[in-house]
């Protein structure tokens, strides 16, 4: 007897940050094209989160469908220690001179958490291999995520997702996240923490926090910080997993910056336009330099079975080629003016607030109290409500927003705006009476 997919499904796998009872079933995906996901049913949904923020040439992309294959038939994958090829290299070639400021060397792996793992290590090596001993704090900003793996877990805030492993986890040494009020407090404790040049790192998501709510802050502000940083001798650690790749309306977040320019730069999520894992960990010549030793031991013993995936790489290659074209700036350009226009009108609604957008990203969030009705969870309604209207939205608490894929079109977008209008001028408890 042929058992449908979701039984399938049920009986064998296990899918991430979904509580295994309490969950709806997931839903069964048929295909994906441009910036719809087709369900089983035959049902569409836009995907206005961009898949998880990773999207950003719509599905089904067949340029870079075209590009996989031919790599494929040509080099899928080998070992890279010990030999190289022409994907890998051209990637880093090519972005090298796009990043902000002077970088001089790539380390490639799979994904977000294991480019901010490497960040770290490459950042405590460094140290380690120049003999400057104590140099053992770490700094971050309270709410951030940098990854799931154990590095990355414990360079993040503290949240209930990281209760278990709360003991396991080593010490960071927080800043608030700066706002106008904090900011002369947020300043001083970061000359506190590196003024004794015992701060080997400070790892920051440039601009904008996407984990913990897309939460915004200033350019200027993060200038600064580094800079003070910098002038302790701590390394900075840009992860701009989330941001990079025009989301913050430049090509990365931290090409905002006006003064000062981070050491390390982690990316992945939109540099494969969001079809096949990979990410990348740039670092200075300085850096580099303490690696550059004839000593065995100072060697960075970190590598994974599919470093520099030559599949991976070519399809980076040809998404920022896309990326760049007039084309998708216009697309952008695009994005960017409509979430505005759609940002004041959102203002005037009431059940909206903290509406704040940087680039392509606009956030704001649901105004629970001015609902009178009682949430058992205000992010499952939201989310299921939006479902029901064809639309990915997945909002974290009670703050929605938008990352869509830059090829959605006119249509898509007017349909996500009208939905997000219609709830916050009536209410959730309204718009769900409403059955039609
Ligand atoms: C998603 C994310 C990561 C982790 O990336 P994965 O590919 O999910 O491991 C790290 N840092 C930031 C800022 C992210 O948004």
């Amino acid at each position: 007897m042929h058992k449908d997919l979701l039984q399938r499904d049920q009986q064998y796998v296990w899918h991430p940050f979904t509580p295994q009872t309490l969950a709806p079933k997931p839903l069964g995906v048929k295909a994906a094209k441009d910036c719809k996901i087709i369900l089983e049913d035959g049902k569409e949904v836009i995907d206005a989160i961009s898949s998880w923020w990773v999207n950003i040439h719509g599905h089904g992309n067949e340029e870079l469908a075209e590009t996989l294959k031919q790599q494929a038939l040509n080099l899928d994958h080998i070992i890279f220690a010990g030999f190289t090829h022409e994907p890998a290299v051209t990637l880093a070639e090519k972005l090298i001179p796009l990043l902000p400021g002077k970088f001089d060397k790539c380390f490639f792996s799979d994904n977000g958490s294991t480019s901010t793992e490497i960040a770290l290590k490459m950042a405590i090596q460094y140290f380690w291999n120049t003999g400057d001993k104590k140099r053992k704090k770490v700094i971050a900003f309270e709410g951030a995520y940098h990854g799931d793996t154990f590095g990355a877990m414990s360079m993040a805030g503290r949240t209930p997702f990281s209760a278990p492993f709360e003991e396991f986890l080593f010490d960071v040494n927080y800043l608030p996240f700066p706002t106008a009020e904090n900011w002369e407090e947020v300043k001083s404790l970061m000359v506190e923490y590196t003024k004794n040049e015992d701060a080997c790192c400070f790892i920051f998501e440039p601009l904008v926090q996407g984990a913990s709510g897309m939460r915004m802050y200033k350019a200027e502000q993060l200038d600064e910080l580094i800079g003070i940083a910098q002038s302790h001798g701590t390394l900075c650690i840009a992860d701009e997993v989330m941001t990079g790749f025009y989301r913050t309306g430049k090509l990365f977040a931290t090409n905002h910056l006006i003064n000062h320019q981070p050491d390390i730069v982690c990316m992945s999520k939109a540099l494969t336009a969001g079809i096949l894992p990979l990410s990348l960990t740039f670092c200075t010549q300085k850096i580099y330099d303490a690696f550059l030793v004839d000593d065995m031991m100072k060697t960075f013993f970190h590598g994974h079975s599919f470093t520099g995936n030559p599949l991976a790489c070519a399809v980076a290659i040809k998404s920022l080629e896309m990326l760049l074209s007039e084309k998708r700036q216009n697309q952008i350009d695009h994005i960017i003016k409509s979430h505005q226009k759609f940002a004041e009108i959102l203002s005037t609604l009431p059940f909206a607030k903290n509406i704040r957008q940087t680039g392509t990203i606009l956030a704001f969030d649901y105004d629970t109290e001015k609902d009178t009705s009682y949430f058992n969870s205000i992010r499952d309604e939201l989310y299921n409500f939006f479902l029901s209207k064809g639309i990915l939205l997945r909002p974290l608490g009670n703050t929605v927003y938008f990352h869509t894929p830059y090829t959605i079109t006119q249509e898509e977008l007017d349909h996500i705006y009208n939905i997000v209008h219609r709830l916050f001028k009536e209410g959730l408890s309204t718009m769900k009476a409403d059955r039609c």
